[in-house]
């Protein structure tokens, strides 16, 4: 399965466990996996800073002045997202982050300069990427589109027990609205909103393992590799 280099899209709603399968699926294949979510966060994370979150003319003026990288840290084995060289990996998954990083992302321009950063990170193949759109703008040609979605409740429950573990103060109902929130502005923003390429394959994990994921995947990629 190793030879042929193909590029992994996976779209689908949040806290459906996308990261946690392409980062599997990565590591299985020898690929590299990008978070495309956590480099919309940082723009967002950068706004907020600069308290012009509220202000989509100030945030695209204020893009040629932000720069976001991955950079592979061997203590946690997973490439994490750097703005203007500072690893912010933990500071973009806070709950009022998330809250407004849908917001920043339906701004056209951000998304035309994290689009091309993006495509120039797939272009020597061999890379899983998670998102929103990656299957249906950033690579409409990638060999295996997976659209992956999983009940509302299940995926609250999910980040619930991410973010008590990393001893974050919230509340279940909290998250599940944030979760339901994000999927409305996500399937009904005007730039590129969610949606499933007709070509993409529907995984939904809501009872599955992550083992149970990488068999089902095994029998797709047996066709394609
Ligand atoms: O994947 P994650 O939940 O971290 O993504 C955070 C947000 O970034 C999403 O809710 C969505 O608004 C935006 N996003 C996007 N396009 C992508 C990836 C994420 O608009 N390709």
């Amino acid at each position: 399965m190793e030879n042929k280099k193909i590029i992994i899209a996976i779209d689908g709603y949040s806290s459906c466990g996308k990261s946690t399968f392409a980062k599997a699926l990565a590591a299985r294949l020898g690929y590299i996996f990008i978070d495309t979510g956590a480099m919309y966060r940082a723009v967002t994370l950068y706004a907020m800073r600069e308290g012009i979150a509220d202000r989509p003319q100030a945030v695209v003026d204020a893009l040629p002045k932000i720069e976001i990288a991955f950079r592979f840290n061997p203590e946690s084995g997973r490439s994490e997202v750097y703005l203007n060289g500072e690893n912010v990996e933990r500071e973009i998954r806070r709950i009022d982050v998330s809250n407004r990083v849908s917001t920043i992302s339906s701004i056209p321009e951000v998304r035309v300069k994290l689009v091309a950063l993006q495509q120039a990170m797939g272009e020597a193949r061999g890379v899983v990427m998670d998102g929103r759109d990656i299957g249906t703008v950033v690579f409409p040609n990638a060999e295996l589109k997976i659209f992956m979605t999983a009940d509302p409740r299940v995926r609250a429950e999910r980040r619930y027990k991410e973010l008590l573990a990393k001893g974050e103060e919230v509340s279940l109902a909290d998250i599940e609205k944030n979760v339901r929130e994000r999927d409305r502005q996500d399937e009904t923003r005007a730039v590129s909103p969610l949606r499933r390429a007709e070509d993409a394959v529907v995984l939904d994990n809501s009872h599955m393992t992550v083992e149970e994921q990488m068999e089902w995947v095994d029998g797709l990629l047996k066709k394609l590799l």
